[in-house]
């Protein structure tokens, strides 16, 4: 396990990482050890005429090359789209367990997940299920075939799909990583044109639109947006959370 800086990042779908891509870019470029969990394997997303298996293994490589464009590493855990909700309200404890299995292998520093207000119920159940399994995890009563992990990390919350209902508590300058951001959505390739069909949105022109503006809120030319988690317990100090933004001299807005 590297160094002492670590951030897991967790997500529901394969390319819901362009949330957060430009930071965790630089962050791997930092030298911070950044992992990408993705809870569901996208076997119902885009690719018409495909079978689900197929599909879940187009989305599977597409999400690796997207992770190798950013340096960060992934966690593909492989609930099927369809299945997820049955599992989270019927098998909780198995799915909190192989949250917490995650949790406990990456053991972060720092979690980032979608905010309670996201639009998507998957986005949302995942990050409650993540939270959950957070706390459990640095718990040794909890037990599991692996170690506790060493604390419950800081947590911050991503913005939903444009931002709707989103008020950021921090702005990160992705100027600097943009290009890697581009590339990582063109990793997605099955997904280009579902999303115009199903979505009504060129992706790659909303991608530039919210980082253009997010980097007009504060000043920049582009930026991505995170707010703190006021849970107990998640917040983190300035000097903490400055430890995973390298380069940025106004963390705090
Ligand atoms: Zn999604």
């Amino acid at each position: 396990m590297s160094e002492d800086r670590r951030v897991l990042f967790v997500i529901a779908h394969p390319d819901d990482e362009e949330k957060f891509s430009g930071t965790a870019a630089l962050q791997a470029q930092a030298g911070i050890d950044v992992t990408i969990a993705v809870a569901l394997n996208g076997n119902r997303g885009g690719l018409m005429g495909a079978d689900p298996q197929e599909r879940a293994e187009t989305r599977h490589r597409e999400m690796q090359r997207a992770c190798d464009v950013l340096g960060a590493k992934l966690e593909w855990l492989g609930y099927g789209d369809n299945d997820f909700m049955d599992w989270f309200h019927n098998q909780y404890g198995q799915v909190e367990m192989t949250f917490r299995n995650l949790v406990r292998r990456v053991d972060p520093h720092l979690l980032v997940v979608p905010p309670p207000n996201d639009y998507h119920r998957h986005h949302v159940k995942v990050a409650e299920v993540a939270m959950d399994a957070s706390m459990n995890a640095s718990n040794p009563n909890h037990e599991s075939e692996y170690a506790p992990s060493s604390m419950i990390p800081a947590t911050l919350y991503c913005r939903p799909q444009m931002g709707i209902g989103f008020i950021p508590s921090l702005y990160i300058d992705i100027s600097e990583t943009y290009h890697l951001k581009i590339e990582a959505m063109k990793a997605h390739q099955s997904q280009h044109q579902y999303l115009k069909d199903h979505h009504r949105i060129d992706i790659f022109q909303t991608v530039e639109t919210v980082a253009r503006y997010y980097g007009s809120a504060c000043g920049v030319e582009f930026a991505e947006p995170f707010a703190l988690c006021q849970k107990f317990n998640r917040p983190a100090s300035v000097q903490q959370l400055a430890r995973f933004f390298p380069g940025q001299t106004d963390v705090a807005s």
